[in-house]
């Protein structure tokens, strides 16, 4: 039996992980497929229900359902729980489906390599509250950062994502506008500055001035497409360390691959496969 993985959302313009795991599957031998299957609302309730049947291993959501699928499976983790996104779930031997978060220990492993040390004791700055941002500031809080500044052009969303995570780990969190100076101060101390808003994908321009930045800091953006955003050209221009979100997909893919089939140490396999999409520029936005 030929076992099965969907990619759920709406709509779904990128074949990343599609590709990725399908050659993750051929490298392993193991006899399953990876789908892009575009779904209406109504249509995900049933989706997810047949997910239950023996030949599937599990799922990946995107946007808009990485809320609405937590609700529909039999357990959730506690930190897919925190987060309020469950982008990944697997079907366990008895068929139950357990809903998972890979977008934030993906995170974690990648901005890990971008800035060659651990999250843990560091101050960062996170411009961002949306979907992203809520993985990015688990993921800096869960590692002990000491300080997270989150500013996003919504205050209120920012201020309502420190309430709610203002009691995971050690550090102090806050939350300020975008545009505003508070900001500025707290680039002038962070070890790391993160993009995870949709500019430089959606809209041009940049959210980080990174002339604000120390020479140590590194600059991390959550966008991979385009591959080098305005933010990362201003920040390899100042001799800053700065990576895109592309090192984020490939590791969350495949801790969810480890998850499904048991076998850890695909995001090699992973990268190779991905890496003509990651440089084409001709892919959309
Ligand atoms: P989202 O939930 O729609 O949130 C969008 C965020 O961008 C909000 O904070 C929004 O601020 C802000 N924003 C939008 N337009 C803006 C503008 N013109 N000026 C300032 N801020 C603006 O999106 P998301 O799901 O968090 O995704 C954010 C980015 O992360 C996307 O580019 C996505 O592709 C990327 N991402 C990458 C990975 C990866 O693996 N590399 C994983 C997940 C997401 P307001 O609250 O004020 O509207």
């Amino acid at each position: 039996m030929t076992r099965r993985v969907a990619l759920i959302g709406k709509p779904l313009r990128r074949r990343h992980s599609e590709v990725m795991h399908n050659a993750a599957f051929a490298a392993a031998g193991i006899d399953a497929r990876y789908e892009l299957l575009e779904l209406e609302p109504d249509a995900v309730e049933a989706a997810v229900g047949a997910v239950r049947g023996a030949e599937w291993l599990g799922l990946q959501v995107t946007a808009p359902y990485k809320r609405l699928v937590a609700g529909l499976c039999d357990e959730v983790e506690p930190a897919a729980e925190t987060i309020g996104a469950v982008n990944s779930v697997l079907r366990t031997a008895g068929g139950q489906l357990v809903g998972f978060n890979t977008d934030a220990p993906g995170f974690r492993a990648a901005v890990e390599l971008a800035m060659g040390r651990p999250l843990a004791g560091t101050d960062i700055v996170v411009a961002g509250a949306g979907g992203a941002a809520h993985a990015v500031v688990f993921a800096c809080l869960d590692a002990g950062a000491r300080r997270v500044t989150i500013g996003n052009r919504t205050v209120a969303s920012a201020e309502a994502l420190a309430r709610r995570f203002g009691e995971i780990g050690g550090g102090s969190i806050s939350a300020v506008a975008l545009d505003g100076p508070l900001f500025v101060d707290a680039l002038g101390t962070a070890d790391l500055a993160v993009n995870a808003t949709t500019v430089g994908m959606l809209d041009p321009g940049a959210t980080i001035d990174v002339a604000q930045l120390r020479a140590e800091a590194t600059v991390f953006d959550l966008v991979y497409v385009p591959p080098e955003t305005a933010l990362l050209r201003a920040a390899r221009a100042r001799g800053l360390r700065a990576a895109n979100g592309s090192e984020m997909l490939i590791q969350q893919a495949a801790i969810a691959f480890e998850r499904w089939t048991g076998l850890a140490g695909m995001a090699d396999v992973m990268r190779r496969a991905a890496s003509p999409l990651l440089s084409d520029p001709t892919v959309a936005a």
